[in-house]
């Protein structure tokens, strides 16, 4: 028979697939002799097996699940629903990745009313297992029965609130049995059925309902946000119940072996005394410091710290530890490694690094590439921050800096952010369900909750600012408004900015500022460096953007786009007037103009670049862009060309085309219009001399776009190279350069070896090579993308990442055509793909020379190409 059922004893780390990540650790902190309460886990494929036999759990497995049960007996000495002494249990979902608050658990199951009774009598303690038992049927009701948990609250406010009582470990045992009863009658009205009373019933749902949440929504959501294989599915780990609620010696938290917002070393947590299992990570009380435990428990404390210490040591990595104190005995509940900010995620491995723990090679491969994102983003400046109004400081969750208008629920920051206005949603405590309208959202800020509530953890796995536990504030999220200390309300919309470094909460708009970046950033940059194949290239068309990717380590311009340049007030009616022009005359004398202009912005990159490569693409534009729409603009162009309104008119209408993309762009505007191409070819060459000229050494890369068949090619190449060779003859000058053609129609992979005749580089555009190759239209496509995304049609959209099988096999036919022609052939891709880390892993297997990106990418590219090559290596050695 086959086996689904393990005993904690029987696995181990590397059983992550089948045990699930908390299982698979629960399992090896087990066989490495840690106080972990005894248990056994039922695996993924138990799960698959429930979702394939149309959400039945076999008899099989449930008889296994029983054996499993009597071995756990037999280890605690008690037993499953015996009411003298009864074994109480956790059932609790663990996936093999993690995704934190996503799916469900139960605690104390096994409680009845006989059990209960019993458990109070054995531990002479009728307060703890009343309390325990209020929490079970909550939690049995939420997660079997999706009772919806504001039902119980509101009976737990209101007898809190007859008694005079703040804190719920000030109701008696008394309150705690009218409260039990009260929630069985909530049950009963909800289900129309008495609350079960038979613990393998319980054990049964609670089983089948913990499967059912691999496919809840939120669940679904987060997998589709983090790009988790929904095959997988999850484990359930079944563990002896150890009580944190059994009054002052008791308690439970969650501790970090590292700073999970800093990397700093040092342990970092909270715990909450006489409490229980989800009472931390919900927010509702507001937990202590993990080092206040050191006065309260020393011995505990003590025991925990070395805990860490041997868990981050036997992973290698920062760990994220729940822990529950049992009257002063310490048990591990689970260890896994700790979500991280970007900042603490680089300094936790460039430290292990330094400590002599992990090599840089595992250091590269550790810190995600997605994560680097949140590092190189704003902060406020400095001085805009000293005169800010500081409404309120809560804890800094998660750090970065926003502004935003406020939204008070989920639902409404998400329509808020579609609209185009930057969210900070605003919530007592965020829970699961909020999880898309945390990700649409610029920032997040709670009143509840500490360091470790979900609104901190998903923050922070996000990159996103957060500041939790704002408890000056006042937030009623039924009537949308944040009621501050001295009695002042906000409203929805309005404006204030969140600096989720510093916890303080500003009223407005404050202003932002790049990022900084230094230290172990660069230290680990370096590695990513070192080890590298692929060169990293910006595509930048101003001198702003080129110098800030140098910064960010950019190694030369991939693409300028010269159109871009042109979109400058001042320069666009000289655009229009070359494109209307009606004779080469006309044209001539505007293109002389244009010149003097696009001179100007050449100088200033190639003194930039410094020597460093630049590749200037001459003119591509869609021709719609650029043409006048407004009366007002077609009076003015008129005056200005001298000619009649209808006349313009006219011509306008003449150029306008049904399908813009497809249109007269590109290389086909230079067929019909040579001189254009000639006079940037002339701008570039002319600039380039006058910064030799001074010294600085210069070598520009002309590129042809939208190129389809060799004989464009030589047709504008050789115009171009007439009117440089002008130039060398006048200036007596003769200076390297490069002419070569972006490739992003299907036609020029097809027949790249004849193409690259005529080339002496290749530039991949893979937004127009995906666009002509899928027939799908780069600026609509995103309108059906989602329906394909839902349909299982497409897993993601190949403007992102490319496609490799169609899109990606023409590059791969393009590239090997291409060597057949020259082997050395320079080669690398500009087209957005070339930011996406996976994407650049296809481009380095491809052997190409460079990937050229965004400047706020271009980190991301340098540590993607480093993990490209790193894999390779270890797939040629497991080979
Ligand atoms: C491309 O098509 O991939 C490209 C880089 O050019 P553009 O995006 O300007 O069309
Ligand atoms: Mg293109």
């Amino acid at each position: 028979m086959r086996k689904f059922v393990y005993q904690f004893s029987e696995g181990s780390k590397e059983m992550k697939n089948l045990l699930g990540g908390k299982g698979a650790n629960l399992a090896e902190m087990t066989n490495i002799g840690l106080p972990v309460p005894p248990g056994f886990i039922i695996s993924t494929a138990a799960c698959n097996d429930y979702t394939n036999s149309n959400k039945h759990l076999s008899e099989d497995i449930f008889e296994e699940v029983k054996i499993h049960l009597a071995e756990l007996e037999r280890q605690t000495g008690k037993i499953f629903g015996f009411k003298e002494n009864p074994l109480l249990v956790s059932v609790r979902s663990g996936a093999p990745f993690s995704m934190p608050g996503m799916m469900d658990t139960v605690l104390n199951l096994g409680l009845n009313d006989a059990t209960a009774r019993g458990l109070a009598s054995l531990t002479n303690d009728s307060r703890s297992a009343l309390d325990s038992y209020r929490r079970f049927i909550q939690m049995f009701g939420d997660v079997v029965f999706e009772i919806p948990s504001y039902h119980f609250e509101q009976a737990l406010t209101q007898i809190k609130k007859t008694n005079n009582y703040l804190l719920d470990t000030e109701l008696t045992a008394e309150d705690l049995s009218e409260l039990v009863a009260t929630y069985k009658t909530i049950f009963t009205q909800a289900t129309g059925q008495n609350f079960p009373q038979e613990p393998l019933e319980q054990l049964r749902l609670a089983i089948i309902a913990v499967f059912n949440s691999w496919m809840n929504p939120r669940a679904v959501i987060y997998r589709r946000l983090n790009n988790i294989d929904a095959s997988f599915g999850t484990a359930v780990n079944i563990q002896a119940m150890v009580f944190g609620n059994t009054g002052e010696t008791s308690g439970t938290g969650i501790t970090f072996t590292r700073n999970p917002s800093t990397g700093e070393k040092a342990v970092f947590g909270e715990f909450l005394l006489n409490a229980q299992g989800e009472d931390v990570v919900a927010g509702i009380r507001t937990p202590e410091p993990i080092k206040a435990l050191e006065k309260r428990m020393p011995i505990v404390y003590n025991e925990l710290i070395k805990t860490c210490e041997l868990l981050e040591n036997h992973y290698l990595d920062m760990q994220d530890i729940e822990f529950t104190i049992e009257k002063e005995k310490l048990f591990i509940l689970q260890t896994r490694s700790g979500k991280r900010t970007a900042k603490a995620a680089i300094q936790v491995a460039v430290d292990l690094v330094h400590e002599g723990k992990i090599t840089k090679a595992e250091a590269l491969i550790r810190v995600e590439t997605k994560q680097l994102d949140q590092l190189l983003h704003p902060t406020f400046v400095e001085s805009a921050l000293k005169v800010g109004q500081v409404l309120a400081t809560g804890l800094p969750a998660s750090p970065g800096a926003a502004t935003g208008q406020i939204y008070f629920t989920a639902k409404e920051a998400v329509q808020a952010a579609e609209r185009g206005i930057s969210v900070i949603l605003v919530r007592n405590e965020t829970s699961p369900e909020d999880i898309e309208g945390m990700a649409k959202s610029a920032a997040i800020l709670t009143a509840h909750g500490g360091m470790t509530s979900h609104a901190a953890v998903v923050a922070r796995g996000m990159g996103k600012c957060c500041i939790a536990g704002c408890s000056e504030l006042i937030i009623n999220e039924k009537e949308k408004t944040i009621i501050l200390k001295n009695g002042t309300q906000l409203h929805e919309g309005e404006q204030i900015s969140l600096d989720g470094t510093s916890g303080k909460v500003y009223l407005g708009e404050i202003e932002l500022t790049e990022a900084a970046i230094g230290g172990h950033f660069d230290e680990l940059m370096t590695w990513a460096d070192e080890e590298k194949q692929l060169m990293i290239r910006v595509n930048a068309d101003t001198p702003a953007d080129f110098k800030k990717a140098l910064l960010f380590g950019a190694e030369g311009i991939g693409l300028c786009r010269t159109e871009h340049m042109f979109f400058d007030e001042k320069r666009i009616p000289y655009v229009r007037q070359m494109i209307l022009a009606e004779s080469l005359a006309e044209r001539e004398s505007v293109l002389t103009t244009l010149k003097e202009m696009q001179k100007e912005d050449f100088t200033a990159l190639f003194r930039i670049a410094d020597g460093r490569a630049v590749n200037i693409r001459l003119l591509d534009p869609p021709l719609h862009e650029f043409l006048p729409n407004t009366n007002r603009e077609i009076e003015q162009l008129a005056s200005e060309m001298n000619r009649t309104v209808p006349q313009l008119t006219k011509r306008i209408h003449s150029l306008a085309e049904t399908n813009p993309m497809l249109g007269h762009r590109g290389s086909r505007l230079a067929i019909t219009f040579p001189e254009i191409y000639r006079m940037q070819a002339e701008a570039i060459i002319e600039s380039a001399v006058i910064v030799h000229d001074e010294g600085i050494a210069v070598h520009p890369e002309i590129m042809i776009p939208l190129i389809a068949t060799k004989s464009e090619l030589k047709y504008i190449k050789k115009e171009i190279k007439h009117a440089i060779h002008s130039i060398f003859d006048k200036e007596r000058v003769v200076l390297p350069y490069d002419i070569g053609t972006m490739i992003e129609i299907p036609r020029a992979c097809v027949t790249a070896d004849e193409i690259a005749e005529e080339a002496q580089f290749f530039s991949f555009g893979t937004n127009d090579l995906t666009q002509l190759t899928y027939g799908f239209s780069r600026d609509d496509a995103a309108k059906f993308l989602s329906d394909y995304y839902e349909k299982n049609i497409l897993p993601n959209d190949p403007f992102v990442t490319i496609d490799k099988e169609g899109v990606g096999a023409l590059v791969e036919m393009a590239v090997t055509r291409g060597r057949m022609t020259h082997a050395n052939l320079k080669m690398g891709v500009c087209g957005e793909h070339g930011g996406d880390p996976e994407s650049i892993r296809f481009f380095h297997q491809l052997g190409l020379s460079y990937v050229s990106c965004s400047p706020y990418r271009v980190p991301i590219a340098r540590l993607a190409a480093a993990q490209a090559s790193l894999h390779e290596k270890e797939m040629l050695t497991t080979v």
